[in-house]
């Protein structure tokens, strides 16, 4: 199959020529007929698959099909985080470079007035976060009457977020006469249900992530005590020459910076992106670590989410994910496209539980290495507590002994797991 089958417009293929697309990704495959054709769709792929493209190709075409200069926006995209708008806006620039259209990124964190100036100007695409978008029209410079295409990307991400209220307002203003494409990693039941209210007879795409990720990312574990994990990581970014350029995720903002400053005294140069950081910072941190001026970024999951960066030699989890989904979104920022990466996750005694619930989702035990590490202050549970947990004759960790998970009673994880929500 090649993009020209497709039957996508001349100046369309000749930016993704420009760009050294030559075969369109499956989700790109079932996806742009469908909305070539005009039909609703529920996809469910994840950042990574070429979703990206997979919608906004054909919405490039059918605006440039029936464009009008006048009469306001006609697509509206609504993404979770300020880093994806960007890079969802970023896309619709380069394949629509030939064609003239014009296109407002809106989000919060900085001032209103250099968005509200491009929609006085008219745009044709809105790209925004909810939140914003929702100022914005509440303070009357934004009119969704000429929406004819809208796309929710991430909507699981959306809901996790909060924006569920948001979202629902932003639509009741958007005209029912519309095709509407509904995008999300995951398609848990309030997903089906919020799809389901906006959704048309939709065609269904599903691109199952397992396939990205088993055989481009190779995965790799390493048991290690919770304050050994600095020096575990500074060993690797400074002995393993593979580690060439690296997503590090922890699980708090103050995590994140901590690590930095951790890392800053054994001499490794590396900058933090969280939700603490204000827009600016999380640009610049995310421009720098593309161009490679730093090679190792520190993040949370909201904060990474959707981020594309080409050719990441290395994912590392510092702290294993509280959401076991956030695994494959994290370890789905390497081996992209083609490329083969590394992920590394660090798992302590207190994230057996986290773990558990990872393998179970992707239905496999993740390799377990060793490292010839000797720390600096190594607590006696953790050795007492690798030793317990020997390889079984299949190489994976031995699941006989304590690593149930159900140690803790479940009013105290569940408190665990709220304090550690808040702090993210
Ligand atoms: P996405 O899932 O939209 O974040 O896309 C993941 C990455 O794949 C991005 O770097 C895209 O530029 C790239 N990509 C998307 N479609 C194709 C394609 N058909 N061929 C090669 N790369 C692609």
């Amino acid at each position: 199959m090649t993009f020209e089958q497709l039957n996508l417009s001349a100046p369309i293929l000749q930016a993704l020529k420009t760009k050294g697309y030559i075969t369109p990704t499956p989700v790109q495959e079932k996806s742009i007929p469908a909305i070539l054709s005009g039909s609703d769709v529920l996809g469910s792929a994840q950042t990574g698959t070429g979703k990206t493209a997979a919608f906004a190709l054909p919405l490039l075409q059918l605006m440039s099909d029936k464009l009008t200069t006048h009469g306001g926006p006609i697509s509206l995209v609504l993404a979770p985080t300020r880093e994806l708008a960007i890079q969802i806006a970023d896309n619709f620039n380069l394949y629509g470079k030939h064609l003239h259209l014009k296109q407002v990124v809106i989000y919060g964190g900085v001032s209103q007035n250099p968005q509200t100036a491009q929609l006085r100007n008219g745009v044709q695409v809105i790209i925004a976060t909810p939140g914003r978008l929702l100022d914005l029209m509440q303070q009357g410079f934004v009119n969704l009457n000429n929406i004819k295409y809208l796309v929710l990307d991430e909507a699981d991400k959306m809901l996790d977020m909060g924006f569920i209220n948001d979202i629902k307002k932003i639509v009741a203003k958007v005209p029912h006469a519309r095709q509407t494409l509904f995008f999300s990693a995951t398609l848990s039941p309030e997903i089906k249900r919020l799809a389901g209210s906006m959704l048309r007879n939709p065609v269904s795409v599903e691109v199952k992530h397992e396939a990205g990720t088993e055989f481009l990312v190779e995965e790799k574990l390493f048991f290690v005590e919770k304050n050994n994990k600095t020096e575990l990581l500074t060993h690797l970014l400074k002995n393993d020459a593979e580690v060439t350029h690296a997503l590090v995720f922890t699980r708090t903002k103050h995590g994140a910076d901590k690590l930095v400053r951790a890392l800053a005294k054994n001499r490794i140069h590396s900058m933090a992106i969280h939700g603490n950081k204000s827009q600016n910072q999380r640009q610049r941190a995310l421009d720098d670590f593309r161009a490679k001026k730093i090679t190792i970024l520190v993040a949370t999951d909201v904060a990474s989410r959707g981020i594309d960066v080409k050719n990441l030699s290395h994912v590392i989890n510092y702290d294993l994910p509280e959401q076991a989904e956030s695994y494959t979104h994290r370890i789905g920022r390497t081996g992209r496209a083609g490329a083969t990466g590394i992920a590394i996750s660090f798992c302590s005694n207190d994230e057996k539980d986290l773990l558990r619930d990872i393998q179970k989702l992707i239905k496999k035990t993740v390799p377990v290495r060793s490292h010839d590490v000797t720390f600096s202050a190594t607590p006696a549970v953790d050795h007492s507590e690798r030793e317990r947990r020997p390889f079984n004759r299949s190489g994976r960790p031995g699941s006989s002994n304590n690593s149930s998970g159900k140690s803790k009673h479940p009013r105290q994880r569940e408190r665990v797991s709220r304090e550690r929500n808040f702090n993210r």
